[in-house]
């Protein structure tokens, strides 16, 4: 039996450091060694999230940190802008639709990013707009938002910038405070490198005014209660997943120990790595410009049934890809390429592809594919990623 290699964009492969923490027994979470490595997590997560505000975990997958951004931040009846250009970005508007508030609904075409003409022909239908929820990056379609631009374009307005970085956080730079975004989270099952289960999200000053001024009827999702515990003795409300945050103090001790610098350039690489695998087998990326570095959406060529392809790629090689979600179903595939894989798992899944296209009967280019995309790894490795990417 081949080797699986997991290539989706969420869950990802956990290295052998967290799975060996994850294994560990069970310890008690109001004891004051554990309280000591919740307030080493605290100091890490804000590093992470580059915020001096306290980042709060969450015992949830990334829509339950979702969720409690709409609940604490907005009430019934406010208004918020919903960029919609995928899956995730209408999943703000069905959270946002459940709670009573009023959705101004903004779509982008799938594969493209919003811009801030959208934003401000959309704001001027929505003139009471408190918020605007938006992802860093658009896990169904690759496309990456330019959450720094729309960051800058808020500032002067009264309005909060709500970021789902759930496939962004730990894969390319999104510093909170320096973009000034006013909500941040992310999920532990994709940059992050651990099972699914945790979430984690952080408020800035004027976010977290908003929810003091809001009071919300929340038991669960009580940021405000949250943020207490953790400003009193690092704790955290209700029993904490104890082996996820174990496991999360281990990863977040790898980054710190490659640099997240070195942690982005490795994921730009591999992104360029698959785009021009791609191009060269003479295949079309969905996300043209604005990509995100976690994953890449290939286009297949017609006719071809990429359902069978990704079973192809699954039986024969032990390659785990993602396909497209609604209209993309059965049309792209989504070769996931974030947290703890590498060169050799992305060629590994760049061969699979390839061969797995061309036993479908589809039309794909093979010469030199590899040589290829082992060259892109190794200038973009070598020169870094653009500053100005967003
Ligand atoms: C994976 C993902 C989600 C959903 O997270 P769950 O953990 O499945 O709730 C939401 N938004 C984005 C951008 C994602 O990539």
């Amino acid at each position: 039996m081949d080797k699986m290699r997991l290539l989706t964009p969420g869950p990802t492969p956990l290295p052998e450091e967290v799975r060996l923490t994850l294994a560990m027994d069970m310890v008690h979470h109001r004891k004051p060694g554990f309280t000591a490595l919740l307030g080493e997590i605290q100091k890490d997560l804000q590093w992470l999230f580059e915020t001096s505000q306290p980042v709060i975990s969450l015992a949830s997958s990334g829509s339950g940190a979702m969720t409690a951004a709409v609940t604490n931040l907005f009430k019934k009846g406010d208004q918020v802008l919903i960029i919609e250009g995928g899956k995730f970005g209408e999943r703000w508007g069905n959270i946002a639709s459940t709670y009573g508030i009023d959705t101004g609904i903004i779509s982008v075409p799938w594969g493209k990013p919003i811009t801030i003409g959208h934003i401000e022909t959309a704001l001027r239908q929505y003139p009471k707009v408190k918020g605007i929820l938006v992802q860093a990056s658009e896990t169904s379609t690759g496309v990456l938002h330019p959450i720094k631009e729309i960051a800058e374009y808020l500032r002067e307005k009264d309005i909060l910038l709500v970021v789902d970085g759930i496939s962004a956080v730990g894969i390319s730079p999104l510093p909170m405070d320096k973009w000034g975004i006013d909500c941040l989270l992310t999920g532990s099952q994709k940059g992050l490198m651990l099972p699914p289960g945790l979430s984690f999200i952080s408020l800035s000053e004027r976010a977290w005014k908003r929810v003091e001024e809001n009071r919300p009827r929340e038991f669960y999702f009580n940021l405000l209660g949250e943020r207490d515990k953790i400003l009193k003795n690092s704790q955290t409300l209700f029993t904490p997943p104890i082996n996820l945050l174990m496991g999360l103090h281990t990863c977040l001790g790898l980054f710190r120990q490659q640099g997240m610098e070195n942690v982005f350039r490795r994921q730009w690489a591999l992104t360029q790595m698959v785009r021009t695998a791609a191009t060269a087998m003479g295949l079309t990326l969905l996300a043209e410009d604005h990509y995100t570095w976690g994953l890449t959406s290939i286009k297949l060529p017609e006719g071809v049934d990429g359902q069978a392809v990704l079973s192809c790629c699954a039986e024969r090689y032990g390659i785990i890809l993602a396909g497209g979600q609604d209209s993309l179903k059965g049309r792209i595939v989504r070769f996931g390429h974030m947290g703890h894989v590498d060169y050799g798992d992305v060629l590994a899944g760049i061969m699979a592809l390839m061969h797995s296209i061309a036993a479908c009967d589809g039309e794909v280019k093979t010469d030199n594919v590899l040589e290829q995309a082992m060259a892109a790894y190794e200038k973009a490795s070598d020169e870094g990623y653009p500053e100005d990417f967003a």
